[in-house]
Formats: structure tokens, C-alpha cells, sequence
């Protein structure tokens, strides 16, 4: 039933060979436990910031329906001429699911246009994400919420242009709220923003985020329209003019 969709997981995969606390986690990096928990119709490839153009040669961006991108210490590292490739795919269709700590990545921001700041406590707090739009297709099969026992906390305000839709909103045991499920087009591309998944926490394996993170995938997957046509048009009618 499900249109077959050619998924590319971008990790920075720094904090997995650093950290042991970190590697407990996710020993096999946080882009092999997301793209694992992808259902059959999704065929995934892997993309590392240490491989060659970071894993996103123009070929393998050519071959990708959505990108996932989860990125943290090393956002500087990452070359301007491969976001401007990244950039460039989102406008021609391409999804684009952004995970947590991404919110900062240079691609996030090029596409927002705005600082994407907020604020943010690790101190391993409870999250609720509140479904706040219950008709949408990436919370298909969730309940009222999701409750994640351990999450680093991201509040209000966050820097973001207003989303197109607002599919989450969370709460933290701290007191803040945050706007963690966020839906965006820019040109022809579908944007996702996914708050959770901080990399001491096993938040990747809960299996509502990763049912979220699934949908959001069929959700951003090109639709497949014709390319619209640009500038100087004939006209379709006979003008009299
Ligand atoms: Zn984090």
C-alpha cells in the first residue's frame, strides 16, 4: 500500500566514538537505530560527516526522496557547498526531517531564515509531547501524547518562522513548553522538525518516536508534480489585447 520511498540518514557521528556513555546508548550510532526501526518500504542509506562531501555527493542526493539530518558538535564542519546542495534538493522536493539537536545545523537555519535559538537543560527530565493536530498523517496510529521518561529539556521561545503546522507541542517536568513537531514547505520540499533525541537517551528506541519518525518520512516523501515553469509565458488563450 505504502509508496516505496529512498530514505538517506545524514548523523555527524561524533558523540557515538567520543562518549562511551554515549556508545552504551546507540553502539552502533544513532543513524543505524533510526534507520533500523524503518519499516520495509523505506530503503535507507547511511551518510556520515566524515565520509567523502559528508556522504552527499549530488548523486546521492539525486537518489534521496527524504534526508534525515541529526547533527550537534560539529555544525561549523560541515561545508557550505554541500548545504547549498542540500538546499537546493529541498527546493526541488526533496523532505527534510530534522532531529533535535539539528535545529542549529547550518541547513535548518539557510531554510528557516531565522536564528533558531532556544533554551535548553540536560538534566535527563520527563517530556510529554502533546498531539496538537490529532487529524495529521505523521501522528497516525500515536495516542493523545508521547511520554519520554528521560529527555534533555528545549523551551520557549524558539527561533523559528511560524510553522506551516504544529503537530506536537511539549511539556517538560521542568515548567517549559516547546513547539517539538513542526511542518514547513520551501519551494517544492516538505520540512519536518523532530524535537527528541537527545544522544545520552534512548529515545530512538521508543516506538512511538519511531512511528513518528516513520510517518513523517511517508509525509515528506515528493509528491511528484510536474516542475512549474518559470518567467516569460506565452499565453494559453488568444489575447486580443
Ligand atoms: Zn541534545
Amino acid at each position: 500500500m505504502n509508496q516505496p520511498v529512498r530514505v538517506t540518514i545524514w548523523n555527524e557521528y561524533r558523540h557515538e566514538l567520543k562518549n562511551p556513555a554515549v556508545r552504551e546508548v546507540y553502539p552502533d550510532g544513532i543513524h543505524q537505530a533510526i534507520g533500523s526501526a524503518l519499516p520495509e518500504h523505506h530503503t535507507v542509506t547511511y551518510a556520515l560527516l566524515d565520509q567523502e562531501q559528508h556522504g552527499l555527493t549530488e548523486e546521492r542526493l539525486q537518489e534521496t526522496d527524504v534526508l534525515l539530518w541529526w547533527g550537534h558538535t560539529a555544525h561549523g564542519e560541515v561545508q557550505e557547498e554541500i548545504v547549498e546542495r542540500v538546499y537546493q534538493r529541498v527546493l526541488q522536493g526533496m523532505g527534510l526531517i530534522v532531529l533535535h539537536s539539528g535545529h542549529f545545523s547550518k541547513i535548518f537555519k539557510k531554510l528557516m531564515g531565522t536564528s533558531c535559538d532556544l533554551k535548553w537543560r540536560d538534566v535527563g527530565e520527563k517530556e510529554r509531547l502533546w498531539v496538537v493536530q490529532p487529524g495529521h498523517p505523521i501522528v497516525r496510529g500515536i495516542g493523545e501524547y508521547i511520554e519520554l521518561p528521560k529527555e534533555e529539556m528545549y523551551g520557549e521561545h524558539f527561533d523559528i518562522p511560524a510553522p506551516d503546522e504544529l503537530v506536537f507541542t511539549s511539556w517538560f517536568e521542568g515548567g517549559e513548553v516547546f513547539r517539538s513537531g513542526c511542518c514547513w514547505t520551501r519551494g517544492k520540499g516538505r520540512i519536518f522538525y523532530f524535537r527528541p533525541g537527545h544522544e545520552t537517551f534512548p529515545t530512538y528506541y521508543n516506538t512511538d518516536v519511531q512511528r513518528v519518525i516513520a510517518n513523517a518520512v511517508d509525509w515528506a516523501a515528493p509528491v511528484g508534480t510536474a516542475a512549474p515553469a518559470y518567467g516569460n509565458a506565452k499565453p494559453l488563450e488568444e489575447l486580443t489585447i
